[in-house]
């Protein structure tokens, strides 16, 4: 049994590591493609921006490992596979549950880890990335990669989904955590500056986080920042922000 679960969180933190590799290596070419130079001079911050991401694949890693490992063998979780087990409606209703409830634990959770102490202890290493790059997706202190790890893991034993939802859940927290720090906007103008750009989180509005960082707390929505007035709308993207 220990062996299984060790196996489980093995194969959980090269699903993760992998995946961020291969997510941020596209968006990283697709941006030498798009934005010619806009990574120059920043090798040797990519390099510690994968370095920490990679330390925090195996922090995502484990708990996510326990857990797969609990489902599979022990029945753990309100994750399903059979379709019909719930409404129909609840598929995309329960992908917008995981991410709203994922966006009020970072909204308070990154608003806290900007007080001074554990900004110093934690959060500095992300905001060290100036300006971040499609490889920042993950760079996090230890610390601040454990409140992202345990999200997911807790949620599946709260809110049920079915594992074709799940997996949606997780393809955009990998997608938005990679463009999001790209240092360029990859979706349209009318989305961006429209009005679901007016609730919705991009490329343009976390860049502001990362240049005056006292605004912009948000992961997916924007509706905390709007409710808290931390929200300062859409940043611009010049290079030494
Ligand atoms: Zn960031
Ligand atoms: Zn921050």
């Amino acid at each position: 049994m220990t062996l299984a679960i060790l196996l489980s969180a093995l194969a959980m933190t090269l699903i993760v590591g992998v995946r961020y590799l291969l997510a941020s290596a596209g968006f990283a070419l697709a941006t030498r493609v798009r934005q010619p130079g806009l990574y120059r001079g920043l090798d040797r911050q990519i390099r510690r921006e994968i370095s920490w991401s990679l330390a925090s694949a195996a922090i995502y890693g484990i708990p996510a490992g326990i857990v797969a490992w609990g489902w599979q063998a022990r029945g753990w979780t309100l994750v399903y596979r059979d379709v019909h087990a719930y409404p129909i409606w609840w598929l995309p209703l329960s992908v917008l549950a995981y991410l709203a409830a994922h966006d009020t634990w970072f909204y308070w959770t990154h608003r806290w880890m900007h007080a001074p102490r554990p900004f110093r202890i934690a959060h500095a290493v992300h905001h060290a990335s100036r300006p971040p790059t499609a490889w920042a997706a993950m760079a996090f202190h230890p610390w601040e990669a454990l409140t992202g790890a345990v999200v997911i893991p807790t949620l599946v034993f709260v809110i049920p989904i079915h594992i074709g939802a799940l997996a949606v859940v997780l393809t955009i927290m990998t997608l938005m955590g990679v463009t999001n720090h790209m240092g360029w906007e990859l979706f349209p103008r009318w989305l961006v500056e429209g009005r679901a750009g007016r609730w919705l989180i991009t490329a343009s509005h976390h860049q502001r986080h990362h240049q005056e960082y006292r605004c912009n707390y948000g992961l997916y929505f924007r509706v905390w920042d709007r409710l808290c007035g931390t929200d300062k709308g859409l940043g611009r993207f010049d290079r030494g922000g």
